[in-house]
């Protein structure tokens, strides 16, 4: 077995079909098992062996998805990294993983060269027309390495629930079990859809539901280098894709625009990564017209663990219910299951749970038991028909006076008032209560809303510890590179009692 077989049989099945559309451009099916088989050779003549690692430090360019299958069908193992990263944050990942080479896009070449230096890696730069060169190229094509079940395909950095981003590593078996499902009980493609591949595919996320899902059915992937709500729409538009994968923000930009074409093409919106305000799902829907689905996972989960389903009923706020062959739970602090509607930790166990973190025996340990449950690090709640809730992060709940309040709930509410693009509600120190309720806000264009408006607004809805006291506006708030909300990054403006 090998990830990479998902897309070459479809390439032999339909070569002529188009894979990936960037801009105006098309590349077949054919085109990137050609460059890939090309990539794979190169990489036999350098010396990389099944096993190895091999970096890729690229955006949702074409030669993403032949560098990705070139080191798969090698049986090499993929680490996907941001291209956004700096020097040393490339160090680190590169020395961690132990990765011998660094496949690193044109823009982001002098600092993959600054990071790999003192490292084992060389570094590939891949250019603009790096995809046709491969074409042309005098490498030896190659054909595939067939894996174990349990070997390795790609090693996910993901900060976890804590500490420095460790690497999950996802095995061919995960992988592929997590696209099989996620087409079966979700996404059910065919060749005739277009798929928006905005998602960055250096993450879980993108991974699956923008790259693998498509290439394993000849779906064509409208590539998106950086995801910009205008660019995005056009796109969706020009090319009546059909199947929108997407984190919140991205929802939440898309209904921003001060103006937005039709999109009557699309089928199939799927939400994940962050939770969708139930507002934002409830406008999106109602102004293009189509079910938004909102899954949930982690990059340790490959990523997709449970989803509202396309053949049942849909609970707004909810991720829906356990997708097939996954087993999800809530558990108290001693890993005992809590009753239903309280909440809990989340535990996952099935086909998609990482191997483990790589090299990192005692972090693993402390997430996976002995019989494969996983701790998300999540909070949540079971409601009696069985849907999952998210209520918060754990490392996110503000403890106020000695009083929980998850944040979420609070966001929640500022999302249902129509003048709220976006908003973070956080915990900011303070010298009696421990930590006061911030809220920073963006606001749609054109809003004359006050904060003490937004306050009242809320704290005539919540209990009176909940409500936030503080509340500033922000251009906008900032993001990861998924377009997940950074709350570590909300600077809260200093108060009397957090300035003590
Ligand atoms: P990552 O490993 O970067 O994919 O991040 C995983 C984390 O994203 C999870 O632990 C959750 O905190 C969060 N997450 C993913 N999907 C959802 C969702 N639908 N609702 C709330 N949080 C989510």
């Amino acid at each position: 077995m090998n990830l990479s077989r998902l897309f070459i049989d479809t390439a032999e099945r339909r070569p002529e079909q188009v894979a990936l559309r960037p801009d105006e451009t098309t590349f077949s099916y054919a085109d990137v098992a050609e460059a890939s088989a090309r990539v794979a050779g190169l990489l036999v003549a350098q010396g990389v062996r099944p096993g190895d690692r091999v970096a890729l430090m690229l955006p949702n360019v074409p030669p993403f998805a032949a560098i990705y299958y070139g080191v798969l069908r090698a049986g090499g193992v993929v680490v996907p990294m941001n291209p956004l990263l700096k020097g040393r944050e490339i160090a680190y990942h590169l020395s961690d993983s132990g990765a011998r080479l660094l496949f690193a896009w044109e823009t982001a070449a002098e600092e993959a060269t600054a990071g790999a230096a003192g490292t084992e890696a060389g570094v590939v730069t891949v250019t603009a027309d790096g995809f046709t060169a491969l074409l042309a190229a005098q490498a030896p094509a190659y054909d595939v390495v067939d894996r174990a079940d349990d070997d390795t395909a790609v090693i996910l950095y993901t900060s976890g629930t804590t500490g420095r981003p460790k690497g999950a590593e996802l095995t061919h078996l995960n992988l592929i079990r997590n696209v099989e499902v996620s087409l079966a009980d979700l996404l059910r493609l065919t060749e005739d859809d277009v798929i928006f591949g905005g998602l960055p595919m250096f993450h879980a996320f993108g991974q699956t539901c923008a790259l693998n899902v498509a290439m394993a059915t000849g779906a064509s992937v409208l590539l998106l280098p950086r995801f910009d709500a205008r660019a995005a729409a056009d796109l969706l538009a020009r090319h009546h894709a059909t199947v929108f994968a997407g984190v919140p923000t991205m929802y939440a930009a898309l209904l921003g625009l001060a103006e937005t074409p039709e999109l009557p093409d699309l089928r199939v919106c799927v939400s994940g990564g962050a939770a969708l305000p139930v507002e934002v799902l409830r406008r999106f829907e109602e102004r293009f017209g189509c079910a938004v689905l909102e899954g949930y996972g982690l990059s340790e989960t490959s990523p997709v663990a449970s989803f509202n389903r396309p053949d049942q009923e849909r609970r707004p706020g909810s991720i829906g219910t356990p997708v097939t062959g996954v087993q999800m739970a809530i558990v108290d602090g001693a890993g005992t299951p809590v009753t239903t509607g309280e909440v809990g930790e989340i535990v996952i166990r099935g086909h998609n749970i990482m191997k483990g973190y790589w090299d990192k025996p005692d972090a693993t340990a402390d997430v996976l038991s002995a019989d494969g449950w996983f701790r998300t690090g999540d909070m949540g709640r079971i409601d009696e028909d069985g849907f999952f809730f998210v209520v918060d992060r754990k490392k996110d709940l503000v403890i106020r006076g000695g009083f929980n309040v998850y944040p979420r709930e609070i966001e929640e509410v500022l999302y249902e008032h129509p003048d709220v693009a976006e908003a973070a509600v956080i915990g900011i120190p303070h010298s009696d209560l421990g930590e006061e309720i911030g809220a920073a806000v963006a606001l749609r264009p054109g809003s004359t809303v006050t904060e003490d408006e937004l306050r009242a607004h809320v704290k005539a809805q919540v209990a009176p510890y909940k409500y936030p006291r503080v509340v500033w506006f922000v251009d906008a708030l900032p993001k990861g590179p998924t377009g997940k909300i950074l709350k570590r990054e909300i600077v809260a403006p200093t108060t009397e009692e957090n300035a003590r």
